[in-house]
């Protein structure tokens, strides 16, 4: 038993270094610059900011607040009902400007969001937002409800914030170079010379963690998902969207060349492949975070990824035929109505 073990690990072992050669060196802990790959922040008020979000479209009733990374934020009232009327008051209004504004809005794709959000993971841990650029409702409501937030969750969402950043942060120091060496090859990218901002947060949105591109990466402490090397590959998939900007037009360009309508998703369900791929084959034991979303068919072109992209993966061919054959394998069958040429620009859906 024991030496099969040995054997099994031997070859596992033996593999990563072939990989590793097909795909360059084995990585550093640090940028060009000497950064580190991601900075972990613990910011009152993006915790605040994103608490409020989910708790207003839990109280629309969307259906994505019954998502598992958001469905518990309203149960989460420890020590709310110890406040006195009118700090109860103050966070009930507060939720319902959020409600009515804020919270109706997508915190991916609403532009005057990602300006929130931006403005508010550069604020440090202050009891006022003078001179942050915020709308005037938006600073007003924050600063109201500021003192009812720290009294109550503050200091619970920031232990777990800590507790997520420390767990996450061993896992980079002992992966995170292979990781981000075997990614930057495979896409043919340079991780940013600054790094990546990392907001961790109790609550960011239904999908636990997501990206905003130029930055930063929010991340949930208190999804489930989040925890061990699942929470490693969330963190390094939300750091490949950076490159969404030039994986994107390489996907829709090869599709418009060789006539082929390709699912709008396909650039997501490239880095949901390959990051659970790359993770998987790095970290022992690891699942890839996308299965159940395969079985389910949620997301499009797995039998192709593993037809034309996982033998790139594995060390064979070049990123541009790689990408041609995965294209090419959407091309309808000659019997079928011609596809139209006009493709269609894909967009960051989920939040992982
Ligand atoms: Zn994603």
């Amino acid at each position: 038993m024991l030496g099969s073990m040995k054997r099994a690990f031997s070859s596992v072992v033996l593999f990563v270094a072939l990989w590793n050669s097909a795909f360059g060196q084995s990585g550093s802990l640090v940028t060009a610059t000497g950064k580190p790959l991601f900075t972990f922040h613990n910011g009152f008020w993006i915790n605040l900011h994103h608490f409020l979000y989910v708790l207003g479209r839990a109280r629309n009733g969307t259906a994505d607040s019954q998502r598992s990374p958001v469905m518990h934020a309203p149960e989460d009232l420890e020590d709310f009902n110890a406040l006195n009327k009118r700090d109860r008051t103050t966070w009930q209004e507060a939720i319902e400007f959020y409600r009515n504004e804020l919270s109706k809005r997508d915190v991916i794709f609403d532009r005057e969001l990602i300006g929130i959000t931006r403005a508010l993971a550069s604020v440090l841990d202050s009891s006022s937002l003078a001179g942050t650029a915020l709308p005037s409702q938006v600073r007003e409501t924050l600063e109201r409800a500021a003192p009812v937030y720290r009294r109550v969750w503050w200091d619970r969402h920031s232990r777990s914030n800590k507790t997520r950043i420390t767990a996450l942060s061993a896992l980079l120091v002992q992966y995170g170079p292979q990781v981000s060496n075997m990614l930057t090859h495979i896409y043919e990218q340079q991780w940013p010379a600054n790094g990546l901002d990392v907001e961790v947060s109790a609550y960011a949105n239904w999908g636990g963690a997501y990206s905003i591109g130029g930055g930063p990466i929010i991340m949930s402490s208190t999804d489930d998902a989040g925890t061990g090397s699942e929470g490693l590959e969330i963190v390094f998939h939300e750091a490949m969207h950076q490159w969404d900007d030039a994986m994107i037009p390489l996907l829709d360009s090869t599709a418009q060349r060789l006539n082929v309508k390709i699912p709008r998703d396909l650039f997501h369900s490239l880095i949901f492949y390959t990051a659970g791929y790359v993770v998987s084959r790095i970290v022992p034991g690891h699942r890839p975070y996308a299965e159940p979303l395969w079985a389910r068919g949620v997301l499009p072109g797995r039998t192709q990824l593993d037809a034309d992209w996982l033998p790139y993966l594995q060390g064979n061919g070049s990123l541009s035929s790689a990408i041609e054959k995965l294209v090419g394998a959407f091309k309808s069958p000659p019997n079928s109505l011609p596809p139209s040429p006009e493709t269609q620009n894909g967009k960051h859906t989920d939040g992982a």
